[in-house]
């Protein structure tokens, strides 16, 4: 008997509306930092949704409190108390410097509902103020709002009349920012480190600078924390490397190690949110809690953002290291277990394929970069076993151009 292979490509080009490239591979299943594909090829996943499989692929904890959780209860609406809910708001809050939550399906929601936030503060508090400054090459997801918030033109450009009231300055410049400012802003909106944006970490002095000036004008600083937080950046939110407090702050990715989940955080001082301002169907349901329960639980109880500093080391070294021996390689920057290697020729799809064909999943976040963001839990022979990959490509790219 002959089994015929669906040719997945196929039925994608004829019933699938495509809004971007696709890598040539159709994934099947996950363990760990590994994924296989229809082929039964077995891949290192150095990319992770993006940085959204925070404890791998299909991690024992997840499955636990999903299949207990779907035999128990899948969905009540927000107009009920969920016990798997408040259990991670309470989590969420006594392990962070925010005070409330509220819960959205993905990081664009997550960031319209600081947004509403920020706007309804400004017109309560402070005379009507409703402009957002945002940083330019800044990434805030893909509605309506959120791209005009995010900082790539090409997003916005076929979808205008775009929402009034955002202002964008260039990222890790203060001086851009105060002069942006006037007695019409209500918020500041920006990411910790800049993630889809190429990985680019802000000087030390910039966000602690970012913090004075909002202190002093009295304007809120959202930290879009949806790519940098829960564990990535070497400490649970990137906030603390930089010993600063946002107001307001947005979670989604890493949340649930790959169950839809996300949420805005603030403090006491400007939740303003009453009945009726704010609401989802799904934000928040006792499914997805359950398993952003269990994950930020986890990785909390066994230390993973102290694994991940020390990761974020070994990364350094080792990228470094190949800096000093590719001139393809022109640096690394990142912290934790985010990190972008950026080459001296725009060939970062070209060794995002490379890596593909040799069993390694990496992206090409900029022409000329490679992001690196594996599982947060990933041990550290599966670090080395990718980056010698990762290696492999690079030579063989530098050989490619030597002849
Ligand atoms: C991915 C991302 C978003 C958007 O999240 P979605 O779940 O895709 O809507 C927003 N902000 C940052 C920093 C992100 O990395």
């Amino acid at each position: 008997m002959t089994e015929t292979k669906t040719d997945w490509r196929e039925v994608e080009s004829r019933v699938f509306m495509r809004t971007g490239a696709r890598q040539p591979a159709v994934l099947v299943r996950g363990e760990g930092s590994r994924v296989w594909d229809d082929d039964g090829k077995s891949y290192l996943d150095f990319f992770g949704g993006p940085a959204t499989t925070s404890l791998g692929h299909c991690p024992p904890v997840v499955i636990e409190a999903l299949t207990d959780q779907a035999q128990t209860l899948i969905h009540v609406s927000n107009l009920f108390y969920s016990v798997p809910q408040l259990r991670l708001a309470e989590l969420l809050v006594e392990h962070s410097c925010l005070d409330q939550v509220y819960f959205s399906n993905s990081g664009a929601e997550a960031n319209e509902a600081a947004i509403k936030l920020a706007r309804k503060w400004g017109r309560e508090k402070k005379r009507g103020a409703f402009e957002v400054i945002c940083t330019l090459d800044g990434f805030h997801g893909r509605t309506l709002t959120t791209i005009t918030a995010s900082g790539t033109d090409r997003y916005k450009e076929p979808f205008g009349p775009l929402p009034p009231g955002f202002i964008h300055v260039p990222f890790d410049d203060i001086a851009a920012l105060k002069a942006a400012t006037t007695d019409k802003t209500c918020a500041v909106l920006l990411e910790p480190v800049q993630g889809e944006g190429g990985v680019i970490v802000p000087d030390d002095g910039y966000l602690p600078a970012v913090r004075r000036w909002c202190d002093e004008q009295n304007i809120l600083l959202i930290l879009d924390e949806i790519q940098t937080g829960i564990g990535r950046c070497g400490a649970l939110f990137a906030y603390e490397l930089a010993g600063i407090e946002p107001d307001v702050m947005t979670l989604a990715k890493g949340i649930a190690s790959g169950v839809p989940l996300a949420a805005v955080l603030a403090k006491d001082h400007c939740a303003v949110f009453a009945p009726g301002d704010h609401g989802s169907t799904y934000g928040g349901n006792p499914l997805a809690t359950r398993a952003g329960y269990e994950v930020v639980r986890h990785i909390i109880a066994e230390k993973i953002p102290a694994k991940v500093a020390d990761d974020g080391q070994h990364l350094r070294q080792r990228l470094h290291s190949m800096e000093d021996r590719f001139e393809l390689v022109s640096g690394a920057r990142g912290k934790g277990l985010l990190w972008a290697v950026t080459l001296s020729r725009q060939v970062a799809a070209d060794a995002v394929a490379k890596c593909l064909e040799r069993g390694l999943i990496v992206n090409n976040v900029r022409p000329d970069a490679v992001r690196i963001c594996p599982a947060l839990n990933i041990p550290r022979e599966e670090l080395d076993e990718g980056l010698d990959i990762l290696e492999r490509a690079f030579v063989e790219i530098s050989e490619g151009t030597a002849k």
